[in-house]
């Protein structure tokens, strides 16, 4: 495929002005919707072919929040679009100023694997909402899942307005080229520098959700039996190949024996293992062998057990850590939970600051001060007090990261904003003109600028 090409296209569809028409957006995105919910099985089938995902899972973590994000833009689309008052400096009245938002043009969407479908759909209807036309280009490693994706979308919407790109490196790297007005990606930290090197070529703007080491802080004082059950939910969910899936943990070490008692209790009870018609495969053997090269047999407290013909790995925890072993080296991606403690919360502040800034932070307290001194002190993208990953389902709550786990965010509003630009406008009558800004400067004129910008004018 010639990507110059249909990039002009999008262009020139761009160009016709169709995108900018309220009515147009919302048509496509219920479209969109319409065309998931009759494929749901299509989706669902495809996405367990790449790792096991059951149909149920799929739909809980990918279509229905899709599904929910299309409903609440349509409703919110109007109120979002329209342009903001805002007041005028006493210098330029009477004028009015406002902010007009407008599309940036054509989006290259880059997804990555994990959710298939939501990440690169989603950014995608975020994009359409705000009146882009968008090129998605789907990871190629669920490789089902991205068939199905450009099957449905290119048999259906016209590749100048939406078009799916097949493909790994060399299609990303030819895509990544051309001069696109914005690049949102989500994947590896690494990749996301090599996106932000080739956007900056063409001084094109980004959006990078990235990922990192989240912690989970557990203080002496935390509802253990709460705090734990959400912990090992969200680790093992998705086989833990989830971006926002806490990575390590970090527990006072006067309450540890019996966290650990309560993580396995957990992990027994609720069946996370292959039992469970939920758990997923581990996506490649790529990844499997990393996983497996991550666990240090020594140090496995539960689990720990490995199926390579099924790439299963076992919900795992790994205990008297420290930061010299492999597994804090690196973001973990899998069902693997290693534990640490700490004696002061200091401590585990130190602990944390060891590493990039995460894409997010799970604290588990009732203390307020503890609240205060962990939530003021370290910087994340995002993240929960007593909860775990569910900050990620409020839109009206941006998510992204910060530093290394990413540049920018969406969800909600600040998904529409992240697709548009805020155009300043101040629109002036001509029958009156103060004349002080012209020359010549006297010195009753400078004198007379200085009072009014110093002492009056709101600047
Ligand atoms: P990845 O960076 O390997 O791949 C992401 C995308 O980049 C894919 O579409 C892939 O084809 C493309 N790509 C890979 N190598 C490339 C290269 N050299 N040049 C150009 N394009 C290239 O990431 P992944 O393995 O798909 O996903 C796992 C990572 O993504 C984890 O770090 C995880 O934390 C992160 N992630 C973040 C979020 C988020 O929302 N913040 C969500 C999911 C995953």
């Amino acid at each position: 495929m010639n990507f110059d090409d249909l990039l002009n296209k999008q262009h020139l569809f761009f160009d016709t002005q169709s995108t900018k028409d309220l009515k147009f957006r919302k048509q496509q995105l219920k479209k969109l919707k319409q065309l998931l919910i009759a494929n749901e099985s299509k989706l669902n089938e495809a996405v367990y072919k790449d790792f096991k995902r059951s149909s149920k899972e799929n739909l809980v973590l990918e279509l229905y929040p899709m599904y929910k994000t299309i409903k609440t833009i349509l409703r919110k689309l109007d109120r979002w679009t329209k342009s903001t008052k805002v007041s005028t400096n006493i210098l330029n009245i009477p004028a009015k100023s406002y902010i007009k938002k407008e599309p940036l043009g054509s989006v290259l969407v880059i997804g990555a694997w994990n959710y298939p479908i939501q990440l690169s759909l989603l950014p995608a209807i975020y994009a359409i909402s705000a009146g882009n036309t968008v090129i998605i280009k789907p990871s190629e490693i669920p490789s089902h899942t991205s068939k199905v994706i450009t099957e449905l979308i290119n048999s259906n919407f016209d590749e100048g307005f939406l078009k799916v790109v097949e493909g790994g490196i060399p299609e990303t790297t030819a895509l990544l080229n051309l001069k696109f007005d914005k690049v949102f990606f989500t994947g590896s930290t690494v990749v996301g520098k090599i996106v932000y090197q080739a956007a900056a070529r063409n001084l094109t703007d980004v959006t990078l959700e990235l990922g990192g080491k989240s912690p989970a802080i557990f203080t002496k004082d935390a509802n253990l039996k709460m705090g734990v059950k959400r912990l090992v939910w969200s680790k093992y969910l998705n086989a833990g190949q989830t971006c926002l899936a806490p990575d390590y943990v970090l527990v006072d070490e006067s309450i540890k024996e019996r966290f650990l008692e309560l993580v396995y209790k957990e992990i027994e009870q609720h069946n996370y293992s292959i039992h469970n018609e939920n758990y997923v495969q581990i996506i490649d053997n790529k990844n499997f062998k990393r996983l497996e090269g991550l666990i240090d047999k020594d140090k496995v407290s539960f689990g720990g057990e490995t199926d390579e013909n099924e790439r299963l790995i076992y919900p795992t925890v790994m205990t008297d850590i420290t930061l010299e072993d492999k597994i804090m080296s690196e973001e973990i991606f899998g069902p693997i939970l290693p534990v640490l403690s700490f004696n002061n919360l200091d401590e585990a502040l130190h602990v944390v600051k060891q590493f990039e800034k995460p894409l997010s932070l799970y604290l588990h307290t009732k203390k307020r001060n503890i609240k205060r001194k962990i939530l003021n002190e370290i910087s994340f993208g995002g993240g929960c007090v007593n909860e775990s990953v569910m900050h990620y389902t409020n839109s009206e709550l941006p998510f992204g990261g910060v530093g290394h786990s990413g540049i920018g965010s969406y969800h909600g509003k600040f998904g529409f904003d992240t697709f548009s630009h805020q155009k300043a406008i101040m629109d002036k009558p001509s029958w009156f003109e103060l004349n002080l800004k012209y020359y010549k400067r006297t010195t009753t004129k400078v004198k007379l600028i200085k009072a009014l910008i110093l002492s009056m004018f709101r600047y």
